[in-house]
């Protein structure tokens, strides 16, 4: 729980941003005055640890990601906000994107009947895909799996509701985990691929066109490989 109090809060955001507007070249934004171009639209979840700057080499990206962020990732909340993305803004490439250690998933995982109503109905979406824990299994593994089933649960639902995009070749649908517990050891900040357009874990083709053009050694650190197991874990 930080330690800031909501003046020293508002102080530190205003002061922040004093530092990057006065960093900023004046034409830093000429080019978007009108119009955003983004590539890449993300559903990620709410998390403070998950860093869009994770998968961003520019220091200051401008227009390049269509964010959407809710707790656990989860599409049906804000269907409107990634047709947006998808539909409007046209990004071949649509993230849904999970995470290491998240709370959303632990949570939906146990009895939350005594939060608030809407918080309540939201992890009421995330139920159905995380409830198969297995209560003798290590409880990490356990919850890198369910937030492995919610991801591709994410995919499936995107895969129904953009399938026409998908098969004419102008969008891809992937689905990852931001992992910043070296869970999967390939080290803090990798982001692991579980899902390509339906196909998931290892059944994802790596000679299919979307991953062709990926080197072998990008593959290597980016698939899935299953299964990941206590022994193998690591933080
Ligand atoms: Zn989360």
């Amino acid at each position: 729980m930080t330690s800031e109090t909501p003046s020293s809060a508002l102080q530190k955001m205003l002061a922040d941003n004093q530092t990057f507007a006065e960093d900023l070249p004046p034409d830093e934004f000429d080019h978007i005055q009108h119009e955003q171009n983004p590539y890449i639209t993300v559903l990620t979840c709410c998390d403070s640890r998950v860093r869009i700057r994770a998968f961003l080499a520019d220091e200051q990206p401008s227009d390049d990601v269509f964010v959407i962020r809710n707790i656990g990732n989860q599409l049906a909340a804000t269907c409107g906000s990634v047709d947006f993305g998808v539909r409007h803004l046209h990004t071949p490439l649509l993230l849904i994107l999970g995470h290491t250690r998240c709370g959303a998933i632990k949570a939906a995982c146990s009895d939350y009947r005594g939060e608030s109503l809407h918080l309540v109905q939201e992890l009421n979406g995330l139920h159905l895909p995380v409830r198969d824990i297995d209560p003798n299994g290590d409880p990490e593994i356990e919850w890198l799996r369910a937030v492995e089933r919610n991801v591709h649960y994410q995919c499936d639902l995107a895969m129904q509701r953009y399938r026409e995009k998908v098969a004419d070749g102008s969008l891809a649908i992937v689905g990852c985990v931001y992992d910043f517990a070296n869970l999967y050891q390939r080290g803090i900040g990798r982001i692991i691929l579980l899902n390509v357009n339906g196909e998931s874990g290892p059944d994802i083709s790596r000679d299919s066109p979307l991953l062709a053009p990926l080197s072998k050694e990008m593959l290597d650190l980016s698939l899935v490989r299953n299964p990941i197991t206590s022994a193998s874990k690591s933080t």
